[in-house]
């Protein structure tokens, strides 16, 4: 199996939270991984860069969007 801690998150990953689309990936000793959406992550952050052996953050595609949508558009069209 290829190494997939840093594969790019898609539309169908959610999450653990609130099942908006998620932004970022923590990797947690054994391989755990959880996976939060922008505002989540910013809650659990500090605890996280604690814990995770690795964090993949996509946050900036979002950020880069902010011009063009207001953040939460996104997570209602995927729960539409
Ligand atoms: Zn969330």
């Amino acid at each position: 199996m290829k190494n997939d801690q840093d594969r790019p998150l898609t539309r169908q990953d959610r999450c653990d939270r609130c099942q908006a689309q998620a932004y970022v990936r923590a990797v947690l000793p054994q391989s755990t991984e959880l996976l939060f959406c922008v505002h989540h992550f910013r809650l659990y952050r500090a605890a996280l860069e604690g814990m995770a052996t690795h964090i993949h953050n996509e946050s900036h595609q979002l950020l880069s969007q902010a011009d063009q949508r207001p953040q939460w558009s996104a997570a209602r069209d995927a729960e539409s």
